[in-house]
């Protein structure tokens, strides 16, 4: 037989024991304690079909490789290849020191990886509890090993970098000083938080139980804090008030936060991006600006919490500016404004477009509509790219955050109302400034022009974008569209999720080829809107757990999330509606791998 098809790799589930108990026999391999650890197994698999496996079980920083296999017909054409280069690859990400193997038929084989035959008596004592070595392979199998080029152990004399203090850059301060590890913290902000108290007077839909991290709390409360209510929910200010502030005040962290720093480069010592030889051991060089002036830190890990809030998107609906966006500043906000309060006198009266379709379009329009409730002659349009608006609508009562529910349910009713112009479907193209007035201009869904006149202000909450010019000197790998983690991508698609409950990950998903690098909190979401802090939390907790070189804390990533409400309703924009989500997967989950990008929420 030959294999005449596409060929990919992917990680095996239960479901495809039957496939790997099949090749295991066709090709005399042992079956004994194969299916627990069915995890850590990778498959090839040529039109639906699987064609190979190989896997490998784990116990701490060693691995035991097992079940390579290639179905009858298809040696020799490079699929077992494919399945060690990768499983290897797999098993350095994951720190991994040495790989050992038993093998009867394929010594020779093995040898051309670099496998070395060896004493068995010399078997680590955690491999020798396996079913392999408990008798599912011959007392003449041969015993191989090879030691795996490992990220070096973090330097003691340099801190982790933590770039951005917001609550998911601070959570990240809490674990390393759980475990003892030192750190220094780079905020852009004359304050912690900065970008929550851009929008500090939003009303947040997760109640405090969602929004204080647990080992900040565990921290502030040995210093006598108290927690807020669990139930309330805080305006985005009194997250840094109540807790962000408190917690950066702690002797333990203030000393280590340098404020008004913005970091505007990462790279490593010595090393452009080409250069691979001895690349992990260098330290990385943090470059930043702190009172104008540039500064350089060496740092041993480098965790990029830095957000999305500074890089929105624009108004054109293709992703780039409108025509004329540029010249129109001054009359356009991107983010939310505060309408009812310090930014009042630039809406009363006037007549503003809102442009997007999330919780940031929902906030301004209400504070819009009260304000024209108030201040008669304050009008308000609202454009949306969609047709559809299920998801800024959400789940309602079906939401699990009763308040992001109704915040979608407030909008629907005044949509329904008539107290705001709606124009769905509209990509905007141009924006022209004239005598003080904009005229928006853009295309409707069947692609006829659509002239949206006198428009004084405009609100643009089209959501955010990742700034990737600050690691571009280092290897990192993004999905391509949304450019969040490569892992994460499949998990938090909107093209492919119609709900916004993303399954719970850890380091694994937040890490990239540049090893010591990980992108967490909202930044690690990318273009991607349904980041919560909670999750952020977990994120930290795991990514600190990889730095500290325990890998079993790691993997063990739980969290309980809230869920949107909106699965299974499916949207205009996901069009194949078999793949909005959630089904009865549990919301629970453990960390594992990159699915495919049809599967989600767990
Ligand atoms: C309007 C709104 C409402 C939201 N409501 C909720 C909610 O109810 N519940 C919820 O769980 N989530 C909510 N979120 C989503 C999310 O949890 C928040 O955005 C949260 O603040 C993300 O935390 P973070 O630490 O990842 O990023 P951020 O809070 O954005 O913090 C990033 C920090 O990095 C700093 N920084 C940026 N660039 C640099 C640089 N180059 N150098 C140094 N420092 C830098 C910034 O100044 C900032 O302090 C909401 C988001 C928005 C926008």
């Amino acid at each position: 037989m030959l294999l005449n098809t596409n060929l990919s790799l992917r990680p095996a589930t239960q479901a495809d024991w039957p496939a790997i108990e099949a090749l295991l026999l066709a090709n005399k391999l042992p079956l004994d304690g194969a299916q627990a650890h069915l995890d850590t197994y990778l498959l090839a698999v040529s039109n639906g079909e699987v064609v190979g496996c190989a896997g490998a079980e784990i116990y701490g920083r060693v691995a035991l490789m097992r079940s390579v296999a290639v179905a009858p017909g298809l040696h020799r054409q490079g699929i077992g290849k494919l399945l060690l280069d990768r499983l290897i690859h797999d098993a350095q990400r994951r720190d991994t020191v040495r790989l050992y193997l038993l093998t009867v038929t394929a010594p020779e084989y093995f040898a051309q990886y670099g496998f070395k035959r060896g004493k068995i008596e010399d078997a680590p004592q955690a491999l020798r509890a396996s079913a392999e070595f408990q008798g599912a392979c011959p007392a003449w199998a041969a015993f191989m090993s090879r030691a795996l080029h490992v990220t070096p152990r973090r330097s003691e004399a340099l801190p982790v970098a933590i770039l951005g203090a917001g609550p998911v850059g601070l959570a990240a301060a809490a674990r390393l000083l759980e475990r003892h590890i030192p750190f220094v913290i780079l905020e852009a902000g004359k304050q912690v938080g900065a970008n929550l108290l851009d929008y500090g007077h939003v009303r947040l839909f997760s109640p405090w139980q969602y929004n204080v991290d647990p080992a900040m709390a565990k921290h502030l409360a040995a210093n006598g804090w108290q927690a807020p209510p669990a139930a309330d929910l805080p305006l985005a200010r009194e997250v840094v008030e109540r807790v962000l502030l408190p917690f950066a005040a702690l002797p333990e962290v203030a000393p280590a936060l340098k404020l008004n720093t913005r970091v505007i480069a990462v790279s490593r010592e010595c090393f452009d991006k080409v250069k691979s030889a001895g690349r992990s051991e260098s330290p990385f060089i943090i470059r930043a600006v702190q009172g104008g002036e540039p500064i350089e830190l060496r740092a041993s890990a480098v965790i990029d919490a830095t957000g999305t809030w500074g890089t929105p998107n624009p108004v054109g609906a293709n992703g780039l500016q409108a025509l004329g966006e540029a010249e129109a500043q001054a009359q356009i906000s991107y983010g939310i404004p505060d309408i009812l309060g310090s930014a009042r006198a630039r809406f009363e009266g006037r007549r503003t477009l809102v442009v997007g379709a999330g919780h940031s379009a929902a906030n301004a329009l209400l504070a819009l509509a009260e304000l024209a409730r108030q201040s008669p002659g304050t009008t308000l349009t609202w454009s949306v790219r969609s047709l559809s608006l299920t998801r800024v609508f959400g789940g309602g009562s079906a939401d699990a955050l009763p308040a992001r529910g109704q915040l979608g349910a407030s909008l629907r009713a005044l949509r329904d109302s008539g107290a705001l112009a709606y124009i769905s479907g509209l990509r905007i193209t141009a924006i022209k400034l004239d005598a003080g007035q904009l005229t928006v201009t853009g295309l409707n869904a069947q692609g006829e022009p659509v002239t949206v006149p006198s428009i004084d202000q405009i609100i643009c909450a089209t959501g955010q974008r990742p700034d990737l010019a600050l690691t571009s000197e280092l290897r990192v790998k993004l999905d391509p569209w949304l450019e969040s983690t490569e892992a994460l991508g499949p998990l938090i698609d909107p093209n492919v999720h119609s709900c916004g409950t993303v399954r719970p990950h850890g380091h694994r998903e937040l890490a990239h080829p540049e090893s010591g690098l990980y992108t967490v909190g909202v930044k690690s979401y990318g273009r991607a809107p349904t980041f919560l802090m909670a999750t952020g939390f977990e994120q930290v907790r795991s990514v600190v757990a990889a730095i500290a070189g325990d890998l079993e804390a790691a993997d063990r990533v739980e969290l309980d999330l809230p869920e949107t409400g909106v699965c299974g309703i499916g949207t205009a924009d996901s069009s194949d509606t078999e793949n909005s989500c959630c089904g009865d997967a549990p919301v629970v989950a453990t960390a594992a791998v990159a699915s495919p990008k049809s599967r989600c929420c767990g």
